[in-house]
C-alpha cells in the first residue's frame, strides 16, 4: 500500500499507470464491441452468441484501465475536480446549513444560556465598585467592602447587588 502511495506520486510511475490505462481502456473497448457485436449478432438470427464471452474480459479491463488512468491523472483530476465541485460543494453546505440552521441557532442558543447560567458560579462576582472578581457566593467585596449581592432573605439567592426583587422567588428585597 505504502509502496502503491509513494509510486503515485512519481511522474514515471503516472506515465506507467498512463500507458497501462490506455491499453487496458482500449482493449477493454474492443473486447466490449466484439461482445456486444457477437451479441446483437446473434440477436439477428445467427444462432448463440459465441463470443459474447469478451464483453464479460472487456468490462473489468475497461475498469482496470479507467481505474489506471483516473491514478495517472489524479493530480490533473484533482486540481480539475476541486476547482469544479468547490462551488458545488459549498451551495451543497448553504443549502444543508439552511436546513439546519434553526437547530443550530437553538443549539448555540442553548449552549449559551447553560455557559451563562454557570457564569456566576464560575467566574464569581464582579465588584461593581472596583471591578475585583470575589469569590462565588461572596456578599461584599473583598477590595472595596462594597456589597456585590444582596441575599434573599426568603429563599437565600444572591441577587445582583441593584436588584429589587429576587429573581429566583420575586421577594422584595
Ligand atoms: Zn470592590
Ligand atoms: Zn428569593
Amino acid at each position: 500500500m505504502g509502496e502503491k502511495y509513494s509510486f503515485k506520486n512519481s511522474g514515471k510511475a503516472k506515465l506507467i499507470l498512463r500507458v497501462i490505462g490506455f491499453v487496458c481502456t482500449g482493449l477493454g473497448l474492443i473486447f466490449i464491441v466484439v461482445g456486444l457485436i457477437d451479441f446483437f449478432g446473434a440477436m439477428g438470427g445467427f444462432g448463440m452468441p459465441t463470443n459474447f464471452w469478451a464483453f464479460f474480459v472487456g468490462a473489468p479491463l475497461l475498469f482496470v484501465g479507467g481505474s489506471c488512468l483516473s491514478f495517472g491523472y489524479l493530480h490533473a483530476f484533482a486540481n480539475y475536480s476541486a476547482g469544479e465541485t468547490a462551488p458545488v460543494a459549498k451551495d451543497v453546505t448553504n443549502y444543508m446549513l439552511d436546513g439546519t440552521r434553526e437547530e443550530f441557532t437553538k443549539t448555540v442558543a442553548g449552549v449559551t444560556e447553560a455557559v451563562k447560567g454557570k457564569e456566576p458560579i464560575d467566574e464569581g462576582l464582579v465588584c461593581p465598585n472596583c471591578g475585583t472578581k470575589n469569590e462565588p457566593g461572596a456578599l461584599f467585596c473583598d477590595n472595596c467592602g462594597k456589597p456585590l449581592g444582596k441575599k434573599c432573605p426568603a429563599c437565600g439567592e444572591v441577587n445582583d447587588a441593584d436588584a429589587t426583587y429576587c429573581r429566583k422567588c420575586g421577594k422584595r428585597l
